[in-house]
């Protein structure tokens, strides 16, 4: 950490920090200028107390950190990338994984036949809700337990992996009896607790960008996972808040090659919450691959028209089959399978 000094601070002071500075476990460098007098602690600060509450001290005028506030999802700590697999599918490796399936599970045939076809069109892993976090408690909640019923019923008819949600630790024990990855929602991705359960399953996480969380917040919360013993996390970007109404989000592909750049951990884009609306979604999808994302999380339902959450964004099968075969050019350009 570097520390500056007000100016005029004496000597007496001086040594004042300096001692606190050492008993926090950093060794302190003293840089005396002309003006001002600049004090390099060093030492590794994820390691000791941090000394930002060294900038309430009357002779501090400002306490800047050097290194990254997360450490196992950081590069520096894997400069590899880091696959996750689950069921044959490789998250982070040269193909770019498609997850598909609907918003919600609704039923066995509205399940079984997304199921069917996206695997037919080239996904590897099923998507499907049972456990819902509906901004209205009068909307469709999930159909729970049944619907991991279905999701398992689906996967041992077709192969796919599967990828659901839970909202709190109390689903964690279910949830992980059914589910290939867990998925953990934009809602509750600062859910400190959630995180920590999850990571204990040791099965693969994925976790949503909150809906106005920094990178650095998501990282860290990232970090959570991997500092309760699971290497296995993926991020997923599902669109920010931003000042933009035109769509229900804002898809922030910048963080691509910015978790690739800061994390070894591979980086998921959902085109869906992302800008809420279907005929977006093919076009965030070849920007998403051009820019190297690792997979796609796409929502498909067999009659959008009549889906019991986010109709507006889910494809048809029929568009999500047009979708597979259009990005194939993109994912050639992109080096990916
Ligand atoms: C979803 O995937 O259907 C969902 C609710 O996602 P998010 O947490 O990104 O809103
Ligand atoms: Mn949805």
């Amino acid at each position: 950490m570097i520390l500056v000094l007000k100016p005029g601070t004496s000597r007496k002071d001086l040594n004042a920090v300096t001692a606190e500075i050492k008993r926090l476990g950093y060794a302190p460098h003293v840089m005396r200028g002309v003006a001002r007098t600049v004090i390099g602690a060093i030492g590794d600060e994820r390691r000791h107390a941090t000394l930002e509450a060294l900038a309430a001290w009357p002779q501090v005028e400002s306490v800047t950190r050097i290194q990254k506030r997360y450490k196992l999802v950081s590069r520096e700590a894997h400069p590899q990338n880091s696959t996750v697999t689950s069921r044959g599918a490789v998250i982070g490796g040269s193909k770019c994984v498609v997850m598909a399936g609907p918003c919600s599970v609704e039923s066995e045939r509205q399940l079984m036949t997304t199921a069917e076809a996206v695997a037919a069109a080239g996904a590897t892993v099923l998507r499907g809700g049972a456990f819902k976090p509906r901004t209205s408690p009068y909307e469709f909640q999930g159909l729970g337990e049944k619907g991991l019923k279905l999701l398992a019923k689906a996967r041992k008819a077709t192969g796919l992996a599967v990828i659901t949600e839970l909202l709190s630790e109390d689903h964690v024990e279910l949830v992980a009896e059914y589910a290939d990855i867990l998925q953990i929602g934009a809602r509750n991705a600062q859910n400190f607790q959630l995180l920590v359960a999850a990571a204990k399953t040791g099965l693969p996480v994925l976790l949503k960008r909150g809906l106005s969380m920094k990178i650095e917040e998501w990282l860290l919360a990232g970090e959570y996972v991997l500092a309760n013993g699971n290497p296995n996390l993926m991020f997923c970007e599902r669109g920010i808040r931003t000042f933009e109404t035109y769509t229900r989000n804002t898809l922030d592909l910048s963080t691509i090659p910015i978790v690739k750049r800061e994390s070894h951990c591979p980086i998921v884009i959902d085109p869906s919450q992302g800008g809420g609306r279907a005929d977006l979604v093919a076009s965030f999808c070849k920007g998403a691959v051009a820019m190297g994302a690792d997979a796609l999380l796409i929502e498909v339902h067999p009659n959008p028209a009549e889906a019991w959450s986010d109709g507006a964004q889910q494809l048809s099968l029929q568009g999500f089959s047009q979708l597979m075969q259009d990005l194939q050019p993109f994912l050639k350009a992109a080096g990916r399978e």
